[in-house]
């Protein structure tokens, strides 16, 4: 396990100096699994690292010199490069106070927050240095604290949430203690800075396995630091659409949907209006009137509160907006391009709204093949009707503002938008009127009879 220009930057350093791949890289090359980013930890110290590095042509940048971190370009790929180091205290449930450098690379591990991330392997070759067993519990697919578990999760209140966001990625289990120490620590992880909690909640979501992830979030109380809206969905009663209480149908379409941030964000919250909206018919049914828009009012709270970004809020609010809608084989053409409009309208791509709604039609988790074949009909459809490109929005009539302002020999005002709300209803039910001289037509009759 190695990549070449590694092996430029040992030589660099020279023969007598430690230079080990530590971390994430190696559980992942362990894993077989592909890995973004290689982090390196030497027995060099910061200045040592830049002065050779430098001196064989190597570009070095000094990113973290205080926690003994220097970025090495290798073929203009950033590699992090950071001297032996152990934590001093940590008082506030973040950060240590102090770094100490140029510790030995077993302490260097043992500051590590789970066994499979303290292990380290030596550049050019040499054995897998594993002081705290990360090698069985990788075989094992455990997720173990390094040490003590509670007092690791009384130092940084974010590992219990990186303990559930590795769960998701490689979809291992965390090991019984471990999860214990999880509730005892709530205070401490509430310190964390949501853009932190933010971050590992996301890749939490974008992982292979989310349903772990998210189970543990719910077991270990973490769920109520951050996303409490979401605890009256467990064990929420449907109706007979639904195999599933609204909580495992949630977990099943996070795990159908592909693994892109607004689409899994958007499955965790596309129902969460249902338990505050949950009402008995006078025949037992259970219905959820208006539960898309209550899901959009708590999905704006938590994003809110998460700092999360405008665009990602966008996409799911659409995402949601969106989900209720079940256009069928009885709809007509003009219906399913006024759905399309509103697509449009949203930003959302007819292919993402699809696999939204594909993820959670298989997450109601009955009569699933009339349900697919239903669902291959109304996309082949739909797909065909937006391929003919027809005018979906005013911008798109063959007719603009300016043009209908000169015909009706006036300038603009309400009227105009009124004008073209109505044009556009007409090339919606037939796109063939899309033209200049039927839009001229239909403009001035509409103009006739407004006068
Ligand atoms: P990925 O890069 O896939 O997110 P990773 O394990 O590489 O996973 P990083 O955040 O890149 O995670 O951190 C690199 C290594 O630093 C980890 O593998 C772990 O050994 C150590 N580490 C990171 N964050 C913490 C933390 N909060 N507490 C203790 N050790 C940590
Ligand atoms: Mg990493």
């Amino acid at each position: 396990m190695t990549w070449d220009p590694l092996l430029r930057l040992k030589e660099a350093l020279g023969p007598e100096a430690e230079l080990m791949i530590v971390g994430g890289a190696v559980r992942d090359e362990l894993l077989g699994r592909p890995h973004a980013d290689w982090d390196l930890a030497t027995s060099l110290l910061p200045p040592t690292v830049m002065a050779r590095a430098r001196a064989a042509g190597l570009k070095v940048i000094p990113t973290g010199i205080q926690h003994g971190t220097v970025t090495v370009l290798l073929e203009d790929r950033p590699v992090e490069v950071t001297t032996f180091r152990s934590d001093g205290d940590y008082l506030d449930g973040r950060r240590p106070e102090s770094v100490r450098l140029g510790v030995s690379l077993v302490e260097d591990l043992s500051r590590r927050d789970f066994t499979i991330n303290a292990m380290a392997l030596p550049v050019g070759g040499g054995d897998l240095v594993d002081p705290f067993g990360g090698q069985v519990d990788l075989a094992a697919r455990m997720i173990r604290a390094v040490g003590d578990p509670l007092q690791r999760f009384a130092e940084d209140g974010l590992r219990p949430l990186r303990a559930c966001r590795f769960a998701s990625q490689i979809g291992f289990t965390v090991e019984p203690a471990t999860l214990a120490a999880i509730p005892l620590r709530l205070e401490v992880a509430r310190k964390v800075a949501v853009e932190r909690v933010f971050t590992e909640l996301d890749k939490l979501l974008r992982g292979s396995e989310p349903h772990r992830g998210l189970v543990l979030l719910v077991e270990s109380a973490l769920l109520d630091l951050w996303l409490p809206e979401l605890r009256p969905m467990l064990g929420c009663g449907q109706n007979r659409h639904h195999r599933h209480n609204v909580w495992v149908h949630t977990l099943e379409v996070v795990r159908q949907v592909p693994g892109e941030s607004g689409l899994r964000w958007a499955a965790l919250l596309h129902d969460a209006g249902k338990p505050g909206t949950r009402t008995t018919g006078p025949d037992g049914e259970v219905h959820f009137y208006g539960h898309e828009a209550r899901s959009k009012e708590l999905a704006e709270a938590i994003f809110e509160r998460l700092k999360a970004s405008q665009a990602l809020r966008k996409d799911v609010a659409a995402l949601i907006r969106h989900h209720g809608t079940h256009p069928t084989a009885a709809w007509g053409d003009p219906a399913c391009r006024r759905f399309l409009g509103r697509l449009v309208g949203d930003n959302l791509p007819l292919e993402r709204w699809a696999a939204f709604r594909l993820a959670d039609q298989q997450g109601k988790g009955l009569d699933l093949e009339n349900r697919l074949g239903e669902h291959q009909g109304l996309m082949t459809r739909l797909a065909a009707l937006a391929a003919a490109a027809p005018a979906l929005a005013v911008r798109e009539l063959a007719l603009d503002g300016a043009a209908l302002m000169r015909l009706a020999g006036r300038p603009g005002g309400p009227w105009l938008g009124e004008l073209q709300r109505q044009l556009l209803e007409a090339v919606l039910d037939d796109p063939g009127l899309n033209t200049a001289d039927a839009l001229t037509a239909l403009a001035l009759e509409q103009l006739r009879n407004t006068n």
